[in-house]
């Protein structure tokens, strides 16, 4: 027998009720398996950087005064008691500033190679570590939360460098910030990655033609141990392409030998045609909080 087929709907009133239901659901979902990404600052005057989840998050490097760390973070809604792990990536100054102060003080527990901290607490530059230090390895993982972060070889003039690779939800994001070359495992690190950190720290041509740098420096910068040039990163990027690779962020980007727009270019015309976003860090300020 025919039934009109008003008498099978919910009163108008309790579909709404329930379409709104369904979908504070589905919003609720998409922002709890959302990665979120904030550069608090990427230069030698300084780096560190925020990865988290909606349950926690890890910080990368602490080069940065600890007031600076906290009113950013405080600024974008993030407290300090959500901060699991600090990873260190090696010991220079520009990443390690405040680290004594993040682990000591304010009771978060610090991630670094036995030959980090190691350097660390030879140095006349910062506090010793006492406590709350873990020692990890190269390429064993460790799971903080949602994320499982994994240390890989990076080559620089510190006494251990390591670039990080994190997979939460099944995304990839990796930071890879001072090293000299590609190698294969950054290659390697590049082709897996959803979203990417990497330095592009100078112009091969600013830096020969600065007359402020004393040739050795310049050796220094330009050796296997120094920094990425544009050309190199652009070249890496090209090679290692996919079309799973969705964001690039280029960070420790020089102010003396190279600049933002000239980084960019290069690395965008070395990717001409890929469908990826790419930009560059602020050198001393903060990104937006991106969201993955
Ligand atoms: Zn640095
Ligand atoms: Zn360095």
């Amino acid at each position: 027998m025919y039934q009109p087929l008003i008498t099978f709907c919910p009163h108008p009133a309790i579909f709404t009720q329930v379409l709104i239901i369904f979908v504070a659901k589905l919003e609720a979902r998409y922002m709890q398996e959302k990665l979120r990404f904030l550069s608090l600052s990427s230069s030698s005057d300084g780096n560190c950087f925020y990865l988290g989840t909606q349950s926690g998050g890890i910080l990368i490097d602490a080069g940065i005064g600890v007031r600076k760390i906290l009113s950013t973070l405080a600024d974008n809604n993030i407290d300090i008691e959500s901060i699991r792990a600090l990873f260190v990536t090696h010991d220079h100054i520009d990443h390690t500033r405040a680290v004594c102060s993040l682990s000591e003080r304010r009771g978060v527990p610090l991630y670094a190679t036995a030959k980090t901290i190691e350097a660390i607490n030879r140095s006349s530059l910062t506090p010793k570590l006492t406590s709350n230090t873990n020692i990890i390895e190269k390429q064993q993982s460790i799971t903080i939360g949602d994320m499982v972060v994994t240390p890989f070889e990076l080559l620089h003039d510190a006494f251990d460098c390591v670039g990080y690779s994190i997979e939460a939800f099944g995304k990839r994001f990796t930071l890879m910030t001072d090293l000299g070359c590609i190698t294969q495992t950054v290659s390697h690190y590049i082709s897996i990655s959803n979203y990417l950190v990497i330095e592009s720290n100078y112009d091969r041509d600013m830096l020969a033609a600065n007359t402020n740098y004393p040739y050795i420096l310049k050796q220094r910068i330009d050796g296997n141990y120094g920094h990425l040039c544009n050309e190199q990163t652009a070249q890496a990027l090209c090679e290692n392409f996919h079309n799973d690779l969705k964001h690039i962020w280029l960070c420790h980007i020089s102010r003396d030998n190279n600049t933002p727009q000239l980084a960019l270019k290069t690395i965008c015309d070395s990717l001409c045609g890929c469908n990826v976003e790419i930009e560059p860090l602020e050198r001393c300020n903060p990104s937006p909080l991106f969201l993955l």
